[in-house]
């Protein structure tokens, strides 16, 4: 009996490397060649993995990386679209290439993470990298004695807008509703000079010589010139489409697991970022996917 696991972060290693401990044969489906996921994007230290190597996102990459190299199971690279569970085995359909594939297993570990959020607006996505960015931390230097813009609220906003200002941009953040992200960001902010506009909906981005944002806010619309912009409006999970059985999400998307990683469809399991948390981490990730990896193999000998 085969599980599948999708994704390539933390949680997908571990789930894998407990189901070969267990025994289990593993279809492994990730969307690129490379291993780590989010960890890959991460650029900032991380402080709060208790095990080494702690700290730097690029050894936690690597050590992720030596560990799939140990496995037995070989990765297959191609995008999951749709999950089709009735009450036999699991049908997995994903894409490479342009070219459709489908996959039968006894059970699937959905282990896809999720995605910084767009703000769907015009010009966004022909800007996408080239002035209009998701990561702050990853450009903290390049914007010296430089306007940039920071759209968001929440700590990832803040936190963007302060290394940008550490890193000596001029920065203003746009605000749509109120300010989610934690006191100490929003102070700190504050004291590096930082400019926020509260009450401002970016509605889109034109390439001129600089960088046009379009602002509308109860004052009618404006335009705003900066150098680049930085948009940190949350996430959502990575889910494919269900057909036969839906597993249960919540209010956000995310899918619903009891405390064993069990969906609310038999024979589909969620571990990491993907499922119902109150906290999103490396440290739970790895956890997820070791648990996902037993209840996997508890359901499979069960049905034996
Ligand atoms: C900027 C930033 C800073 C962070 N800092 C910290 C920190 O300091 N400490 C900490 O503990 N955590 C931190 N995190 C969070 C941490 O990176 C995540 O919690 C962790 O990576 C989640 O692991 P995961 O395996 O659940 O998902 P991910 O790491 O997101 O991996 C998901 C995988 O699924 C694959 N995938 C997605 N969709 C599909 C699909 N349809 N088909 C096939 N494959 C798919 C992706 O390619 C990816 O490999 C940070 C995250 C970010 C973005």
């Amino acid at each position: 009996m085969k599980v599948g696991v999708i994704g390539g972060g933390p949680a997908a290693v571990s789930a894998i490397l407990w189901l070969e401990k267990f025994g289990v044969e593993v279809f492994w489906l990730n969307e690129t060649k490379l291993v780590g996921g989010m960890v890959r994007k991460t650029f900032n230290q991380v402080l709060d993995l208790p095990i080494q190597p702690h700290e730097d996102p690029r050894k936690i990459t690597s050590e992720l990386e030596v560990l799939s190299r140990k496995l037995s199971t070989r990765m297959n690279v191609g995008c999951l679209e749709e999950i089709c569970s009735s009450d036999g085995p699991v049908t997995l359909q994903y894409t490479q290439d342009g070219t459709t594939s489908a996959q039968e297993v006894a059970g699937v570990i959905i282990a896809t993470g999720t995605s910084k959020r767009l703000l769907d607006v015009p010009g966004e996505a022909e800007l996408l990298d080239s002035r209009v960015f998701q990561s702050a931390s990853a450009h903290k230097d390049s914007y010296s004695g430089r306007k940039v813009a920071v759209i968001g609220a929440g700590d990832a906003a803040f936190e963007g807008a302060c290394l940008l200002a550490e890193g000596g941009a001029r920065v203003i953040v746009f605000v749509r509703a109120d300010i989610s992200a934690r006191g100490e960001f929003v102070k700190r902010a504050a004291e590096l000079g930082v400019e926020v506009r509260n009450g401002t909906q970016v509605s889109g981005f034109k390439e001129n010589s600089t960088l046009e944002i379009q602002v509308e806010s109860t004052q009618g619309a404006q335009t705003v010139e900066v150098d680049a912009a930085f948009v940190r409006i949350g996430v959502s999970p990575n889910l494919p489409i269900f057909t036969g059985q839906s597993p249960k999400v919540d209010r956000e998307g995310y899918l619903w697991v009891d405390a064993n990683m069990n969906t609310s469809v038999p024979g589909i399991w969620a571990a990491g970022d993907v499922r119902s948390t109150i906290l999103r981490s490396i440290s739970t990730a790895l956890g997820d996917g070791a648990l996902a990896a037993a209840s996997a193999y508890a359901s499979m000998t069960s049905r034996t």
